[in-house]
């Protein structure tokens, strides 16, 4: 036999199966945290991760001085898209744009459906003067990638979107009202609007 050949023996295959059986119970319980928190349409993180993570970068950037930005992101007559085509439709329309949305953004913010066809986008370590740029070519991106579903063909939908920056001292909860704010005043502009809060 070459040499080493029998280096390993059964008591060998027995340790290595036991170790690795040992992992199993971390990474199930890895998968299923994830689970929890995750929007199983969209791939997103949940509406119940919301108020807990924002609550923690907030956290954070007190802690260490940087900035933080937040979009309120919703997508535009939206109840036309499901009354034309189906609500299957208005469903693949929400992952296309998910997924838009992930391919423009960096990996550690943090993408949540709030609810139905809006999302919010956590921005740690993100000035004002950038986070509008990073609404700017979300919107401009939604424009001009219309969802293709089968059946359907290609489909153009638009997105308004409301930034609000952290002011050192606010809550969570005001943060994103005013996001709100700035989404809602995108709205009455016509929609397919960024605009960043506060405005007049
Ligand atoms: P606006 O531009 O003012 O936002 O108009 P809108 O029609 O998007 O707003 P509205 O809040 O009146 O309606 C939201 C619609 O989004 C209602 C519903 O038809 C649709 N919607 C909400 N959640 C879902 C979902 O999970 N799947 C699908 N297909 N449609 C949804
Ligand atoms: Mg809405
Ligand atoms: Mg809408």
């Amino acid at each position: 036999p070459p040499p080493g050949a029998d280096v390993f023996d059964e008591t060998h295959e027995e340790l290595a199966r036991l170790l690795a059986n040992c992992a199993v119970p971390p990474i199930e319980r890895a998968r299923l945290q994830r689970l929890a928190v995750t929007d199983a349409h969209t791939g997103t993180f949940n509406q119940g991760y919301l108020a807990p993570r924002l609550g923690e970068e907030l956290e954070r950037a007190r802690r260490t001085g940087a900035p933080l930005s937040l979009l309120m992101m919703d997508l535009d007559h939206f109840k036309r898209v499901n009354d034309t085509h189906g609500h299957a439709v208005g469903d693949a329309v929400l992952r296309a744009f998910a997924d838009g949305v992930r391919e423009t953004v960096r990996p550690y913010d943090v993408l949540v459906r709030r609810g139905g066809e809006e999302f919010v986008l956590i921005m740690p370590g993100t000035e004002p003067d950038e986070a509008s740029n990073v609404a700017e070519r979300i919107r401009a991106h939604t424009e001009a990638s219309p969802a293709h579903v089968d059946g359907t063909g290609a489909l153009a939908y638009t997105v308004s979107i409301g930034v609000s920056c952290w002011d050192g001292a606010e809550d969570g909860a005001t943060l994103e009202r005013r996001a709100d704010e700035a989404m809602y005043e995108g709205k009455r502009r016509g929609r397919n609007a960024v605009v960043r809060s506060p405005f007049g």
